[in-house]
């Protein structure tokens, strides 16, 4: 099929995925469905995505010719996995357009770098303090005060490498659990709740930004996400405006998740921003006009955004580990919709699938 603007793919053409996981596959999926090939780049075989794609790498992140090859096979190269190498983000790009840009993949890898960031652009978050070794943290947890949270700098992910400090705690312990070689001391937010929202940019600048969903975390892994998110139209507003902003002045092309916690005075800070699907907009596959993978396919295919509207009120749980052997249960519920990823085997903490209870629009 030919498209009419230079900078549009079209239906056919070949878009490469770096990552394996649930997020690869359902964006694979979204891509299918509107007619693409989806070549998937992952250290794993026959992982979640693998198992839906049209083409496979199995290569590890770090192995800079296979990257190469891969990026020379398709027309595009997106992520589900944004902790690669900067080094491959820079090979990549070298080859085929590359979406998230290798800056938005470097901002936010590292929150440090991430919070200066937010805060250059006038963007509310946490206060924060730089600690880069165990002797700096005393004068951090003075500064920050408690209680507050160490986390380690790079590639934490569902509260892994986070440490809460409490008044009097033993520091240098406290830095080992952490485990990380650089980190972050954030003060504690006793927030009222915590919201996402997804929003997208496509290559022509246009902004589409899906409504805030409340999560819910349990052992820090995320539990539930809600929409409508219960919140007043006035933090809606607020969080709207800020996902908007950062995405224009991080000049993203695809999809951006942006965590908050809402104060209990009402105000907004921004937790943390991931630069690809994420798991508080599984809602959207089947409570909203187009979901977070569709709109992810558009915005790096040079598309029209899709519309993100909701039509359906959803509740979106996830299935960790066994509590995936409900799925008969949930199967026979008439309002529920069920995603199973293809794992083969149910670790504890590992996300298997999720599940969405719809019910019609009430707001
Ligand atoms: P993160 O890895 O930064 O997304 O943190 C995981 C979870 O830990 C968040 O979703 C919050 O529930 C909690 N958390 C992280 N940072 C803070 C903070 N500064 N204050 C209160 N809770 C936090």
């Amino acid at each position: 099929m030919k498209s009419d603007k230079v900078d549009m793919l079209a239906p056919g053409s070949v878009i490469g995925i770096l990552g394996g996981g649930q997020l690869g596959r359902m964006s694979a999926l979204a891509a299918a469905r509107l007619g693409y090939k989806v070549h998937i780049f992952s250290p794993e075989a026959d992982g979640p995505a693998a198992q839906v794609a049209w083409k496979n790498t199995v290569a590890a992140y770090d192995d800079l010719a296979a990257l190469e090859a891969f990026a020379k096979s398709v027309d595009v190269v997106t992520f589900e996995f944004e902790n690669i190498p900067a080094a491959a983000a820079e090979i990549l790009a070298k080859q085929k357009p590359t979406r998230p840009s290798p800056r938005v993949l470097h901002i936010t890898q590292e929150r440090l770098r991430e919070k200066r960031f937010l805060e250059k652009i006038g963007v509310p978050v946490t206060a924060f303090r730089e600690v880069t070794t165990a002797a700096d943290l005393p004068a951090a947890v003075a500064d920050i005060g408690t209680p507050s949270i160490l986390k380690s700098a790079s590639f934490g992910y569902d509260g892994k490498g986070q440490v809460r400090i409490e008044a009097g705690m033993d520091l240098a312990d406290a830095w080992k659990k952490m485990g990380g070689s650089i980190a972050i001391l954030e003060g504690f937010v006793d927030f009222d709740c915590e919201i996402s929202v997804i929003v997208a940019r496509n290559t022509n600048g246009d902004v589409a930004l899906f409504e805030p969903a409340r999560n819910s975390h349990k052992h820090h892994i995320l539990d539930t996400s809600t929409v409508p998110a219960g919140i007043t139209n006035k933090v809606a507003h607020a969080a709207e405006a800020i996902a908007r902003n950062i995405a224009t002045e991080i000049d993203l092309v695809g999809l951006l998740a942006v965590e908050m916690f809402v104060t209990k005075a009402g105000g907004v800070l921004v937790n943390e921003l991931a630069p690809r699907p994420h798991n508080s907009g599984h809602w959207s596959m089947d409570g909203a006009i187009t979901s977070q993978f569709e709109q992810h396919i558009r915005a790096i295919c040079g598309l029209e955004l899709g519309n993100p509207a909701r039509h359906s009120d959803t509740v979106m749980t996830n299935l960790i580990g066994d509590e995936v052997e409900t799925w008969p249960q949930l199967l026979a519920d008439p309002d529920v919709k069920l995603h199973l990823y293809g794992k083969a085997e149910a670790r504890p903490g590992r996300k298997m699938g999720h599940w969405n209870r719809i019910k019609p629009k009430s707001a």
